[in-house]
């Protein structure tokens, strides 16, 4: 099968306090494919990041399961992390954060050649293949993070990951911090990338316009919830639920015979420490019926490989 990583209802719920536990994902189904790009989106707090790192075991799941090959991640044992944790890989969004200003670029990148015994007798020659790989240079790799721009720091971030030759790697809004001329080019060097070495992506933002050329499908969250998943092209083409319409109605459309209109979202998103009874997004639904507010809609296929939660496709 082609399948490389499937989830099936998972939950992560993180207890705050005494009285509050915050449903950050809370009861996602979905799989993503041998060496596809699947996209993910919905606004900040959506609970995007925390799925992200629940996947690859960052996290400790609350209910459900993740099997990446088969497997479930959150019952592995031994030898079983340690590659598991060099096939699966993240990239962060802020690479000024996530990379110790205190070491040299050579151990940043080979922190995993380190970690899982890689490097020995190479590690130098390692560090410069990857450095070249990401279009930095070998002399780079004595230098601190503090003297790249954005852009080249987001490229040792890559180099990072790719030390341990992963096979799946979540890039948690790689671009977000970038300028979009820089944008652009670390997408290409993505896609590059997993053309050379058949790698599997999934692509965080909190922004349609980011996901739409890289991602073969994409997943919209609200609320801790997948809300609508679908092959990229169809999902701009005919969104299904009343969220996706609502996002895709603010990113400017290059065609102009394709005509949107601007549907504004009343309110904010509610807290995830209150949750609208029946469907989350129901208090900011233009489209909202009674019954939307009595059961939670169903995450099910309305067409083939495109899934929606939504009552009205029940109408
Ligand atoms: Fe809107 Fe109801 Fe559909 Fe939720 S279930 S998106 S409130 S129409
Ligand atoms: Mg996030």
């Amino acid at each position: 099968s082609d399948v490389l990583l499937e989830v099936r209802d998972l939950k992560k719920h993180f207890s705050m306090s005494s009285d509050f536990v915050l449903k950050a994902v809370d009861g996602v189904s979905f799989s993503i494919r041998k060496g596809e790009t699947l996209g993910l989106v919905g606004e900040s707090g959506c609970g995007k990041s925390t799925l992200g790192r629940t996947l690859i075991r960052l996290y400790e799941n609350t209910d459900g399961e993740v099997l990446y090959k088969g497997k479930n991640v959150h019952q592995l044992r031994g030898k079983e992390v340690n590659q598991f944790n060099r096939d699966v890989q993240m990239i962060f969004q802020a690479p000024q954060a996530s990379l110790n200003p205190r070491m040299t670029v050579e151990d940043i990148v080979a922190e995993g050649l380190d970690i899982h015994g890689l490097g020995r007798g190479k590690r130098r020659e390692r560090v410069a293949e990857l450095l070249e790989l990401v279009g930095l240079h070998k002399d780079h790799a004595q230098r601190y993070p503090h003297e790249f721009s954005g852009g080249q720091r987001q490229r040792i971030g890559i180099a990072r990951a790719l030390a341990v030759e992963p096979e799946f790697i979540i890039a948690d809004e790689p671009i977000s911090a970038l300028d979009v001329s820089i944008q652009a080019q670390v997408v290409n060097l993505l896609e590059d990338l997993q053309q050379e070495r058949g790698l599997t992506y999934l692509f965080i933002a909190h922004d349609l316009s980011m996901v739409k050329h890289i991602s073969n499908r994409i997943g919209v969250m609200y609320l801790g919830k997948m809300v609508e998943m679908a092959p990229s092209g169809e999902l701009y083409a005919e969104p299904l639920h009343p969220y996706t319409r609502a996002l895709l109605s603010s990113v400017p459309v290059p065609d102009p015979t394709i005509k949107r209109e601007r549907i504004v979202l009343q309110g904010d998103l509610p807290s995830p420490a209150n949750k609208p009874s029946g469907c989350g997004f129901r208090t900011r639904c233009p489209l909202a019926v009674p019954r939307c507010a009595e059961a939670e809609p169903m995450w099910k296929q309305a067409k083939p490989d495109h899934w929606v939660a939504c009552h009205l496709l029940d109408m």
